[in-house]
């Protein structure tokens, strides 16, 4: 499987589903953007102030598996 991207407004996050580990790290700290039921998964549009997007960045670098990557405007 390639790594994904899911495209918001202030920053981006890749997500590559066979590094998951499912330790829910992301859907705990941040269950508006990350939210299993819904589709997509991943929902960076929910991150779309600035404390939002640095909540967002913290919550990716907890991201135990390597799974989750933060994709800041401009680096791709
Ligand atoms: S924090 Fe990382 S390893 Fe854990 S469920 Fe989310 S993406 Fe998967």
């Amino acid at each position: 499987m390639t790594r994904k991207l899911y495209t918001g407004p202030l920053v981006s996050v890749s997500f590559d589903g066979e590094l998951c580990q499912h330790a829910a790290e992301c859907v705990r700290g941040m269950p508006d953007v990350f939210d299993t039921a819904a589709r997509p998964w991943i929902d960076p549009d929910r991150a779309g102030t600035t404390e939002a997007a640095d909540l967002l960045r913290e919550v990716v670098a907890r991201c135990p598996s390597g799974a989750l990557e933060i994709v800041e405007p401009g680096a791709r």
